[in-house]
């Protein structure tokens, strides 16, 4: 049930400020993602998407008590640079606009922040908790979404077994759940489209996440998955303003 707004971009200064004053935002999420490439059939948004959707239900689930910082939409995609349309940012720009978000926050009172991420390349950003959380004087910590799952629970849901992976059942299921608009198969001719995939190691799984993505995703994958990941989330963020 949808009882407040929790995302600081859609609030007002007024009601930022009553919210401080009064003591009832203890906590903030820093969703991050990235743009590039998601396969044939999802959208570039994908992991900027899913980490503020999971985010978003998160902080719901905790209203009054934490809002959701502006996400951070670009991320470290240099290996999907070959990809037209992916945009990368180098890891230490990533790093830097990430502590000034936190920075930020810490300036208007914030003393937990919990950096969700949606993307495996943003992961360096994790190495940086400690020093974030020593130059601001408060707690920062780091989760990827999908670290909800434990290997049993992986294995439970999906057929492939394979989480995250990249556009595959995963990702395409919780799109399937959470934003089915952002999927496109209309107009979608894998073997037609000729691809010649530079990365190593990334040929041969790209058509395998793309027919994972096409013949084993569904909403019902996606549901359970999300509302796991949502939780955890939530608990994760509590157990911070806890202590
Ligand atoms: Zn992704």
């Amino acid at each position: 049930m949808i009882i407040g707004e929790v995302r600081l971009w859609k609030l007002t200064r007024r009601q930022v400020r009553e919210a401080m004053r009064a003591a009832k935002i203890k906590g903030a999420i820093l969703p991050t993602g990235s743009t590039e490439q998601h396969n044939e059939h999802l959208e570039m948004e994908h992991d900027t998407a899913s980490a503020l959707y999971v985010s978003h239900q998160a902080a719901l689930g905790l209203y009054p008590q934490v809002v959701v910082a502006t996400p951070m939409a670009v991320g470290i995609s240099e290996h999907w640079m070959e990809f037209p349309g992916t945009l990368s940012l180098r890891p230490d720009t990533f790093v830097a606009v990430a502590y000034d978000i936190c920075e930020s926050l810490q300036r208007h009172g914030v003393e937990h922040i919990l950096v969700v991420n949606g993307h495996a390349g943003n992961r360096p950003l994790a190495n940086h908790m400690e020093d974030f959380g020593k130059r601001l004087g408060i707690d920062v910590q780091f989760c990827s979404y999908w670290e909800a799952y434990s290997e049993d629970f992986v294995q439970e849901i999906l057929d492939s077994g394979d989480c995250p992976a990249h556009a595959a059942e995963f990702e395409t299921s919780l799109a399937m759940a959470a934003f089915p608009e952002n999927i496109h198969w209309e107009g979608v001719d894998y073997e037609g489209a000729n691809l010649k995939i530079q990365r190593e190691g990334y040929a041969d799984r790209d058509p395998i996440y793309f027919r994972d993505g096409r013949d084993l995703a569904t909403p019902k994958k996606g549901r359970v998955m999300a509302d796991e990941a949502i939780s955890w989330v939530a608990n994760k963020m509590q157990g911070m303003i806890d202590g």
